[in-house]
């Protein structure tokens, strides 16, 4: 009766990396890319914040745009 070792090598393991936000070394599982769930949460973020950035300032030129449009019909109006 032999003892069967079973050493189960999985290919998540426990690594040294890095923390794409903070820059923190810790040990994390397979694909971790943070060091903890604020900085995966910080990253989330970073990430929408491009996008409302873009929103923002799509808005921001449609309205500069109204009001030169508004005060220039004003102008007319006057002249
Ligand atoms: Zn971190």
């Amino acid at each position: 009766m032999g003892v069967r070792v079973i050493t189960v090598e999985r290919r998540l393991q426990l690594t040294e990396r890095t923390c794409a936000v903070c820059g923190t070394i810790f040990e994390g599982w397979g694909r971790a890319r943070f060091c903890s769930r604020t900085c995966q949460n910080r990253w989330d973020y970073g990430q929408h914040a491009e996008q409302r950035r873009a929103e923002r300032r799509e808005r921001y030129w449609r309205n500069k745009e109204q009001q030169q449009a508004a005060s220039a019909a004003r102008e007319g109006q006057q002249g």
